[in-house]
């Protein structure tokens, strides 16, 4: 079984037997994907989800034009941070 295993390990092609010995079946042409050896249990699933939740994306409105902005940002909308113009918007030409 040694010798078997020594004499596969020769061809760089094959690898799969490494990955899942059930998808040893004449595999050569591409890589199988790693399969992982247990299944993984609701508590450690939802561990690694417990920081997956997404947050509010922080907003204020511009004071020039009302456009909804992001805080210490210059205002996409109308160019203007702390009340003067900063930087030239399309619209503003
Ligand atoms: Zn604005």
């Amino acid at each position: 079984m040694a010798q078997i295993d020594r004499i596969r390990l020769a061809d760089p092609l094959d690898f799969s037997y490494v990955v899942c010995p059930l998808l040893r079946v004449a595999n050569r042409e591409y890589f199988d994907m790693a399969v992982p050896k247990k299944k993984i249990s609701k508590s450690r699933r939802n561990m690694r989800r417990s920081h997956d939740a997404l947050t509010n994306v922080a907003s204020t409105e511009c004071p020039e034009c009302g456009e909804l902005k992001l805080p210490h940002h210059v205002c996409s909308a109308c160019g203007y941070y702390d009340g003067r113009e900063v930087t030239e918007t399309s619209d503003a030409a």
